[in-house]
């Protein structure tokens, strides 16, 4: 705590709903998000300052900073990325300096902005409204000097007496006036039963007339009554038939929910009695341990359980043998880049800036390479070439291989219009490079070239480059002395 003695204003000092007119206010006192005055300020962790609305719906930095590091990712994992409410910005808000809100009228003072209230009430350009507007009073603009002599003039003052503006006759404080509408008889009301359909008086009429109406027509209200009872038991009729209906049918349900257990216990006894004859004709005492086991846990549901994990791992299986039937295992990749337009957008907007090519192997338990690159460019070629490189991925049997890497690499971008111009690139990695060391992570830094080819000569329709959208990047490094352990 500050021994400063304002401290306590300070924070007793609630921020008006309405902007005052500040002579001066520097723009950080304005939301990054919607630019509307921080009244409740939360810092991001980049930096900038957010209402609280904003902080409730953020989901990328506020200023639209790209490489911020305040990601979508960041602010989904905890909010806590976002630093506590800044009650700084709040208290340096409140030592603004403002304008009198009534300068328009003369006054020239400035001050704080948590003393304008105060200067405000007393203002002596300040207008206020009547006090009795809530009474109907229509005077909202009044100057200080001239405020308690209207008030006691006010015809909406609440002790002076009026006549009921209905007619009745009576005089009545103005502050009363509110409950001696509820009760007055010249107040105009609808009949009560206007709902039950009782038509016999023309929309509205005053609560003496209704009360009158009441009192002759009891027989026709009563009948009215009785009706709509009627039509409520004829409701209760049908949704007691439907009633019984519905319990006959879950009658019907049961009943065949028993069948069907009992069917279901046959066939257990059936399986059990099978297993029986199993363990009869095998005398071999390993085999009868674990039938008993099984036994012991056997049933359908049990069955039921083995099958479905046997299928989930037949699911798995198969998609393994599926990336496999794709690896290549000689050294070289041939890698189509597919919706290369859409994935060079995403490189440019940054939302995908680079791509990879699926895993190759030099021999079946060879190195794992694969090929990475960057539409929009990269490094030397960004925004001008497209960027192709080699990476060494962490592999299976990295143990048994030779390090650093030294098999010469190509890479080439395809000819497809049958010409056979393709672009190619060879290189030996350089044995000091970390690209070429064995890898301690999934990835090495990739090495190649960041110029490959300028983007519009890739582009050219007359080149064969870019064909249905598609390009074929090829990367094959050299086996020659490469053996499978
Ligand atoms: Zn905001
Ligand atoms: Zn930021
Ligand atoms: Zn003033
Ligand atoms: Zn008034
Ligand atoms: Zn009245
Ligand atoms: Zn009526």
């Amino acid at each position: 705590m500050s021994d400063e003695p304002t401290t306590n204003f300070t924070a007793s000092f609630v921020i008006p709903d309405e902007d005052p007119s500040f002579k001066h206010i520097p723009s950080k006192y304005y939301c990054s998000g919607c630019k509307k005055l921080l009244r409740h300020a939360f810092q991001t962790v980049c930096g900038h300052h957010v209402c609280e609305t904003c902080k409730d719906e953020l989901k990328e930095c506020p200023v639209g900073d790209n490489d911020c590091k305040l990601s979508a990712s960041l602010l989904e994992e905890s909010e806590s990325f976002i630093e506590r409410f800044d009650t700084g910005i709040k208290r340096e808000l409140s030592r603004l300096t403002v304008f009198c809100p009534f300068r328009h009228r003369g006054c020239a003072q400035e001050c704080q902005w948590r003393h304008l209230q105060i200067h405000s009430e007393n203002c002596e350009y300040g207008i206020f409204p009547c006090p009795y507007v809530k009474y109907g009073c229509e005077f909202k603009e009044i100057p200080r000097n001239k405020i308690i002599e209207h008030a006691n003039k006010c015809k909406f003052h609440p002790e002076r007496k009026v006549e009921c503006r209905f007619g009745c006759g009576l005089e009545v404080k103005v502050k009363d006036l509110e409950s001696h509408e509820t009760e007055c008889k010249n107040v105009h009301i609808n009949c009560p039963l206007e709902d039950l359909g009782c038509t016999k008086i023309s929309d509205v009429a005053s609560r003496e007339k209704v009360e009158e109406h009441i009192r002759s027509q009891n027989a026709f209200h009563f009948g009215l009554v009785s009706d709509s009872f009627g039509e409520v038991n004829d409701c209760v009729e049908v949704l007691t038939k439907d009633l019984i209906a519905v319990s006959e049918t879950v009658e019907k349900l049961k009943d065949e929910i028993k069948k069907k257990d009992e069917i279901i216990l046959r066939l257990q006894e059936e399986i059990a009695n099978n297993r029986q004859d199993a363990r009869n004709s095998n005398n071999n005492p390993d085999s009868f341990n674990s039938q008993e086991k099984s036994n012991s846990s056997g049933s359908f549901h049990s069955l039921e359980v083995n099958f479905g994990l046997l299928r989930v791992k037949f699911d798995e299986m198969e998609v393994r043998l599926e990336s496999l039937e794709k690896s290549s295992y000689n050294g070289v990749l041939m890698w189509k880049i597919v919706d290369y337009m859409q994935k060079k957008r995403d490189a440019k907007t940054k939302k995908a800036s680079t791509i990879y090519s699926p895993p190759f192997y030099s021999t079946r338990f060879g190195y794992k390479m694969c090929a990475r690159a960057y539409l929009n460019g990269d490094g030397a070629g960004k925004d001008t070439h497209f960027s192709l490189y080699f990476v060494i991925m962490k592999g299976d049997f990295d143990h048994l291989l030779k390090w650093p890497f030294q098999q010469k690499i190509t890479l080439s971008l395809l000819d497809m219009s049958g010409n056979g111009v393709h672009v190619s690139d060879t290189f030996r990695p350089d044995p000091n490079s970390k690209s070429f060391k064995k890898p301690t992570s999934d990835l090495n830094v990739a090495s190649g070239c960041p110029q490959f080819i300028p983007i519009d000569l890739l582009e050219n329709p007359s080149n064969g480059y870019l064909k249905d959208n598609q390009l074929l990047i090829k990367v094959s490094i050299d086996t020659s002395g490469l053996k499978d352990p």
